[in-house]
């Protein structure tokens, strides 16, 4: 068996420690020289949008049979892997084709070093290549992780605001918040600037609080987003009846976000369909066709996804500031009210002829929050 090489890459990459560990996840752009009495071969590669590059690791150690990757700790057999060092040092990898100028290929990021002599071209095409469910389990535990074990539960949501793949946290928003529109994708992009500019993962201990100062769809993609929610004591509402949050660290230094009222104008001036089936759907509550339904939602979700797209400083006016948080939510004692027999928080039992009880039972007036904010219930 003889192999000849029909090419010659060029990559920025000169020793292994230089090169990626998956050339997917590169941006460079390299060039693959095709040997010119191979050139006849590359007739119509200009209409293969991906090609699939098999390259000969020329600097790889071929003795090996067992190995350890960059991503866990374990040994994996060489055929269960990527390795490079491998019995046949043959590299494969995907890429995008940028444009093809005589012999030379111009792609996108590929993790081969400079000079790696090419062995095929073969084009790459999502019907006949792409298996949706494949997978590899041990690179699927070792990137993913235990999602019920440790701290590992916002993983995913932190590795898309690393990426800041805003679509993709849009999505997670629409799984908590029921459908799309543009004020939870103003809530998602508000959380990922927070998140960005502070810097901190959040694991749901109160690290960080977000103050939102409304109770509509924004605070969805706030929670989602930022971690801060209702339940883990690191969401506070201020009843202001603004698009707006301000997303605060334990030492004070905070972000607050708020909706840019001239984009929040324009915005609306540009979707008058969506806002006259709005008006009627939602405002008037008077009964749709089911097409104007699925309109509606249609639009919505366009209008979503328009948003991340702008420019944040065109969406929001932002502001850097110090602010004091609240103490660590604190713990109370349980105490059993006398009437109903149900447990209630210390701080809000009631004493009725000398016994303690519940505020339903007292019939005593509290706070309540509706979609109208909070008010006082008697
Ligand atoms: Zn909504
Ligand atoms: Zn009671």
């Amino acid at each position: 068996m003889e192999l000849r090489p029909i090419g010659i890459m060029h990559t920025p990459y000169k020793t292994a420690g230089d090169a990626p560990f998956q050339g997917r996840s590169s941006s460079e752009t390299c060039e693959i020289e095709i040997f010119k009495e191979y050139e006849d071969g590359l007739k119509d590669i200009d209409q293969c949008s991906h090609l699939i590059l098999l390259y000969w690791l020329d600097r790889a150690d071929d003795c090996v049979l067992q190995t350890r990757t960059p991503f866990d700790t374990d040994v994996h057999g060489v055929f269960a892997t990527r390795s490079p060092n491998r019995p046949n040092p043959i590299g494969f990898h995907v890429t995008e084709l940028i444009e093809r100028k005589e012999n030379v290929l111009r792609i996108k990021g590929v993790d081969a070093l400079d000079k790696t002599p090419l062995i095929d071209i073969k084009p790459y095409s999502t019907g006949i290549d792409v298996i949706g469910d494949a997978n590899i389990g041990w690179f699927k535990k070792a990137t993913e992780g235990d999602q019920m074990d440790g701290n590992s539960y916002r993983k995913n949501i932190e590795e898309l605001i690393r990426k800041g793949d805003l679509k993709r946290l849009l999505e997670k928003t629409g799984e908590l918040h029921g459908h799309f529109c543009s004020h939870s994708a103003y809530g998602v992009k508000a959380g990922y600037i927070a998140m960005r500019e502070l810097g901190i993962t959040n694991t749901g201990m109160e690290e960080i609080v977000a103050i939102v100062e409304t109770n509509n769809c924004f605070s969805d993609g706030i929670q989602m987003v930022t971690g801060c929610t209702f339940g883990n004591n690191s969401l506070i509402y201020r009843d202001y009846g603004k698009t707006a949050v301000t997303v605060a660290k334990r030492d004070g230094k905070a972000i607050r976000i708020a909706l840019n009222p001239d984009y929040e104008e324009s915005s609306a001036e540009n979707h008058p369909e969506a806002n006259a089936l709005f008006e009627k759907i939602v405002v008037r509550r008077e009964k749709p066709t089911p097409e104007e339904s699925a309109r509606m939602m249609q639009l919505f979700k366009e209008a979503a996804l328009e948003v991340l797209d702008v420019d944040a400083d065109e969406v929001f006016r932002i502001e850097r500031k110090t602010i004091t948080i609240p103490e660590y939510a604190p713990i109370f004692a349980s105490v059993r009210c006398s009437i109903c027999g149900e447990n209630v928080m210390e701080t809000r039992v009631r004493i009725r002829a000398n016994k303690l009880v519940c505020i339903p039972c007292a019939g005593d007036e509290h706070y309540a929050m509706c979609g109208d904010g909070i008010y006082v219930e008697r």
